[in-house]
């Protein structure tokens, strides 16, 4: 082969990443392979939009088989790929079948830490579509319900579920605050009273430590001694990156596809990673660092496929992290580095309830992050400002430019992702 771009993973990071090649003027073949048979779909709705009823399938599709044949990427779906052979060059699909590559891009993503109390009838894990389709039929029978996990995903999924009416939802999580590594004590309470406000029960420290079927029912034992009763229980603890099927190639694996900053594997500068599975080098932070969030998924693809198409003019993917999780009417955004290990002033959007941006500080005052609350105007000043980082002395500068947002109407619609 000249040149072939062979992409594994047909999701956020490889759809954007097989688009991007085509958009950079990539001129070689461009294989598209997945493990799944659907065309390729959106995560963010399958815990909000989708399972809500508010969407569908069609509704959430990445790239129809008429868009992948306009733009010239061969889509080869419903094989998952399970060997590389760095050598010689190729990847090996389950049906036997090599693909010759120039240049492989791992975009295999994460899935989610099973359940360590087994998985009867009832309980549930989200992250495909197939997951999310389960999980609604579900939920649509009504509770109670119990989410294991206070992160994004359960957080999303109990206030989705409220939404659709089921009563007696709660949440269990042996950390004293939801989200307690991604926001500080207050955020992370400020969300955890906007649960309490919507009728959802928070279990907040105390662990589970069983789940048994009861009759047509779940019980779920938590490490107090007491019980919870369930008709469904979605376990949300986490996710591993799906990089199994490369334990023999020979690149380095260490919680992900271990990367330079440009994205590719340090073992094979051939082999480039984009999204949840890949870990690399982060430039700005000289840190080994994995993300878990949509945007990075589609930064890191641009990033790959202009190297790949631009090998002598190599770009760092440098981006800065953000992530947003929509929970009943808010619209919580974070950017930068974030968190309980940072200092933090909290602002108040004067001209709008439940509205505010906590602005995070490193251990020399310098402006980090910020966790923004449905005040969508912050976000922007808080995202441009830390893009660059020489743009504000520190985080008392910042808060001056917050504070300078002009107050503008709480509003999901339009609200930048
Ligand atoms: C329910 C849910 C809600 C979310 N909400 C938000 C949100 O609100 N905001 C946000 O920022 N992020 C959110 N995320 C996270 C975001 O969706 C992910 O960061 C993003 O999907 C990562 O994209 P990816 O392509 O790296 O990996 P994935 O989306 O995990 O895709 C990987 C793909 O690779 C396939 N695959 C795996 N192994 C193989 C193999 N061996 N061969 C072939 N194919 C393989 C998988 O089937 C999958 O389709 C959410 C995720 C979920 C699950």
């Amino acid at each position: 082969v000249t040149s072939a771009a062979v992409i594994v993973g047909a999701s956020v990071g490889g759809v954007h990443t097989a688009r991007a090649l085509r958009a950079d003027g990539y001129g070689g073949e461009v294989v598209l392979v997945g493990a799944e048979n659907a065309l390729p779909y959106d995560k963010p709705p399958l815990s909000k939009e989708l399972l809500a009823g508010r969407a569908t399938a069609e509704g959430i599709c990445l790239l129809t088989a008429e868009q992948a044949a306009e733009a010239d990427i061969r889509l080869a779906l419903g094989t998952a790929a399970v060997r590389l052979d760095t050598a010689e060059r190729r990847v090996e699909l389950a049906d036997g079948s090599m693909l010759p590559y120039s240049d492989l891009v791992i975009a295999t993503g994460a899935r989610p830490r099973p359940s360590p109390w087994g998985e009867p009838a009832g309980v549930h894990i989200l992250r495909t579509l197939e997951d999310s389709v389960d999980l609604g039929e579900d939920l649509r029978r009504g509770g109670p319900l119990v989410v294991v996990g206070a992160g994004f995903i359960g957080a999303e999924v109990a206030a989705t579920a409220r939404g659709l009416g089921v009563e007696d939802v709660t949440i269990v999580d042996p950390i004293p605050v939801p989200l307690g590594k991604a926001l500080d004590v207050e955020c992370a309470t400020a969300l955890a009273e906007l649960h309490s406000r919507h009728g959802v029960a928070t279990r907040f420290g105390v662990g589970v430590s069983g789940i048994d079927p009861v009759g047509d029912r779940l019980a779920v034992r938590l490490t107090d001694g007491s019980e919870l009763t369930a008709a469904t229980v979605v376990v949300g603890i986490g996710v591993v990156p799906n990089v199994e099927w490369l334990a023999d190639s020979g690149l380095r694996l260490d919680n992900g596809v271990v990367c330079d900053e440009y994205s590719r594997s340090v073992t094979d500068p051939h082999v480039h990673a984009v999204g949840d599975v890949a870990r690399w080098l982060h430039p700005r932070y000289q840190q080994l660092t994995r993300v878990e969030h949509w945007t990075n998924a589609v930064d890191q693809a641009d990033c790959v496929a202009h190297n790949i198409v631009h090998p002598d003019q190599l770009r760092a993917h440098d981006a800065v992290p953000y992530a947003w999780t929509d929970q009943y009417d808010w619209k919580v955004q974070l950017v930068g580095r974030t968190g309980a290990d940072y200092e933090q002033i909290r602002i108040d959007n004067p001209g709008a309830a439940d509205s505010f941006t906590t602005l995070y500080a490193g251990s020399g005052g310098e402006f980090v992050g910020a966790v923004v609350a449905n005040w969508p105007r912050a976000l922007i000043t808080c995202r441009r400002t830390l893009k660059n980082p020489g743009s504000v002395g520190g985080i008392d500068e910042a808060r001056r430019l917050v504070e300078g947002v002009r107050t503008a109407p709480k509003t999901n619609a339009g609200a930048a992702r």
